[in-house]
């Protein structure tokens, strides 16, 4: 006989080879997988208070049969059923469309549950659904499964239950005694039932609190498990940089560091220093200094010997970096080279061979540079810059690059504290939370389309000043689905407005290498004032006479992406200005507009975003690597994730955590994700 929940659904009563086959397409394999199959919603049917309920609203409530009913027959095989309900003191109608047969069971006099829409003018509920007596017999609430194929809500809801009479008994608890104890939770099997047969909102309301945090933990004890095994099982190396020639370093800086910037290097040389491999996180908004941390991190490790390599999104951004790597590293006797997919040949051979050798002592580049081809002679330390863009996978490359390298993933998109300590949870986390001084506010205004002309004029008074402008629009070419701007439009229609008093520069992503940096270095040069741009120029770029932006469509984009592309001005010591052009229909979007107005702190913006947008939309949909979970919400649940990163940081330090059997459940699943494969733990 079946003892476990891993047999295929065909064991239980009522589930034939078809029906199977269904639940297969629905991802539903097991007993198990059907008794997790939760629902995405429910459909309330607790009992309201008429006086509250909102015009078309759905409501349940129960009354006193005040009228004989009458049935109508109109149409072919249409009929209207109405009578008169009695709630409290209010007289209602009730009206049900084609169902007569419901007739028979409204008596004068008697109780009955009515559900349906409430329309509050004409006092009236159009219902659907009827139940005699009191509504104590009802299930308040009724659960909404995604449902596919051919399989039926009234199936699955069938489907389940005879689960859980055939198989109930044997779900095991998952979670330790003292964690049930210390939070009060439903064991496992309570939870899960009333996840899908909720005797009240307050059961339902424990049971997913119980099955949020078990999500949580279990998440949360792999990604911690990871970190433990990077830090404590990979050797990394002991980088003994020079102390005194990294204070002379740093002091022939043209400014002194921020506090934050001070206490971040900190943090990087004592990772750089330890045995321990460094797996670190810099999250720093736009314009705070995370540059200048990564050039000491890589001279750090430079005087102890190392190679250094730093990754970057695009090739204008590696070239601007390789620069002020040059400018900033070249006179301490640090050879630092570029390698793109563009450079070729020859020179490409060399700068292999002499990475190689280990004659050159920085690398800067795209992600050519975790490619095979590329091979270090001593490779120290990585840093990549604006990392949400490499995914998951090209995380996990890079970290296996050389020998173990220290690995630092810069990022100025300040990543909400929830999705941080979920996408990024098996890191350590530097923030640099602090701009230099001095650095003016970038004024921020909203403006409707219709107000172009004058948006057009207040441009022009800052290119007379010898300032330059980028125009950025969200598509390159007309759509015919989507009524925006585009920019080989913008640029043709300020072209003829600029008309030869200033040059319009046109850059999108369809441009090739070449042309990209052709465009880029004409604007950066100055002979081009305006630049009329995609949004590749999102990221890392820097011209500091640019003081304004002017963004069509600015409601297409979301926040953080703004708050991105407006870090493009105000790198210079002028005043600058970010103008959003929108008319945006929807209120959340006039929202978003109001708040890039009044704040200019990333910080604020990405967690306004995330409330926003919700977690899929935060990175845009692709390398997201952000975790699916079948109860828990991230945004909604931070709390509980907060909770349970904490108890499962101090549960894998536990000797009992490897070795009672309380633990067995979560141990296992530890194993199961392979975090610890082949290695011994003790
Ligand atoms: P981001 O964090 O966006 O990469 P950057 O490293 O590009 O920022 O720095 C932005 C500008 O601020 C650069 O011109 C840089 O030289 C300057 N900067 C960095 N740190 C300081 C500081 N401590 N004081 C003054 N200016 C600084
Ligand atoms: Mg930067």
């Amino acid at each position: 006989m079946v003892d476990n929940l891993n047999q295929s659904v065909i064991v239980l009563k009522g589930i034939g080879e078809e029906t199977k086959e269904a639940l297969e397409e629905m991802k539903i394999f097991t007993v198990q997988d059907l008794l997790e199959y939760f629902p995405y919603r429910y459909e309330d049917y607790s009992l309201r208070d008429l006086a509250e309920v909102k015009h078309e609203e759905k409501v349940t409530i129960e009354g006193k049969v005040h009228s004989e009913p009458s049935l109508i027959y109109y149409g072919k095989k249409k009929s209207r059923l109405t009578f008169r309900l009695l709630v409290d003191r209010y007289l209602i109608q009730v009206v049900f469309f084609n169902q007569p047969y419901l007739k028979n069971k409204i008596m004068m006099n008697e109780m009955v549950t009515v559900s349906g829409k409430w329309d509050q003018h004409r006092q009236t509920i159009s219902a659907s659904e009827l139940k005699n007596g009191q509504s104590s017999h009802l299930t308040e609430f009724e659960p909404i499964y995604a449902l596919k194929g051919k399989i039926t809500m009234k199936g699955i809801r069938k489907f389940i239950s005879i689960a859980f009479n055939q198989f109930g008994h044997l779900m095991r608890e998952t979670l330790p005694e003292s964690l049930m104890k210390k939070y009060k939770l439903l064991n496992r099997r309570d939870a899960v039932r009333a996840m899908h047969f909720p005797d009240n909102g307050e059961n339902l309301k424990q049971a997913r609190r119980r099955l949020v945090y078990e999500e949580f933990l279990t998440f949360q004890l792999k990604m911690q498990g990871l970190r433990k095994f990077e830090r404590e099982q990979s050797q990394g190396k002991e980088q003994n940089y020079h102390l005194e020639k990294l204070k002379i370093f740093i002091e022939q800086l043209p400014f002194p560091l921020t506090n934050a910037q001070k206490r971040v290097v900190n943090e990087i040389l004592k990772d750089l220093k330890s045995t321990f491999r460094m797996n670190r996180l810099l999250q720093g908004d736009v314009g705070s200094g995370k540059t200048v941390v990564a050039a000491i991190g890589l001279y750090a490790s430079f005087t102890a010997g190392f190679q250094g390599a730093l990754m970057v999104p695009t090739e204008i951004l590696a070239e601007q970096h390789m620069e002020s790597f040059l400018h900033l590293l070249e006179p301490f006797g640090v050879k630092c080279e570029l390698l793109t997919s563009s450079i070729k040949g020859k020179r490409r051979k060399e700068i292999l061979e002499g990475v190689a050798l280990g004659e050159i002592n920085i690398l800067i580049g795209t992600h050519a540079l975790i490619q095979d081809e590329v091979i270090f002679h001593h490779l120290g330390l990585v840093i990549t810059d604006e990392q949400h863009r490499f995914g998951v996978e090209q995380r996990r490359i890079l970290r296996e690059k050389g020998e173990n390298p220290d690995v630092l993933f810069m990022t100025a998109t300040p990543i909400p504290r929830t999705l941080a300590i979920t996408v990024f949870g098996e890191m350590d986390v530097s923030i640099i939370d602090e701009m230099p001084a001095g650095r003016k506010v970038i004024e921020t205004y909203w403006a409707k389309h219709t107000m172009l002309d004058r948006v057009l004029t207040f441009m022009e008074k800052e290119l007379i000043k010898g300032r330059q402008a980028y125009v950025i629009c969200p598509l390159i070419e007309e759509s015919e689905k989507l009524d925006v701007q585009n920019a080989i439009d913008v640029h043709s229609t300020l072209t003829h407005y600029f008309n030869q008093r200033y040059d319009v520069g046109l850059m999108h992503g369809r441009l090739s290498n070449e042309e990209k940096e052709m465009v880029m270095k004409a604007f950066s040069k100055n002979d081009v004032q305006l630049l009329v741009s995609t949004t590749v120029v999102e990221v890392g770029v820097n011209v500091p006479n640019a003081t304004i932006m002017l963004i069509y469509d600015a409601e297409r984009f979301g926040l953080s992406q703004l708050h991105q592309l407006r870090g493009r001005v105000g790198r210079g010591n002028e005043q600058s200005y970010c103008i959003l052009l929108a008319d945006p229909k929807s209120e959340v979007s006039k929202e978003r507009m109001k708040i890039m107005t009044d704040t200019n702190d990333g910080f604020v913006l990405s967690e306004k975003d995330l409330e926003l947008r919700g977690p899929g939309d935060f990175f845009g949909r692709k390398q997201s690597g952000i975790p699916e979970f079948k109860v828990a919400d991230m945004v909604h649940d931070y709390r509980a994730l907060e909770t349970a990163r904490n108890d499962a940081t101090a549960m894998i330090q536990l000797n009992q955590f490897w070795t009672s059997d309380e633990y067995k459940y979560l141990r296992e699943e530890l194993m199961k994700s392979g975090v610890f494969e082949g290695e011994k733990l003790d």
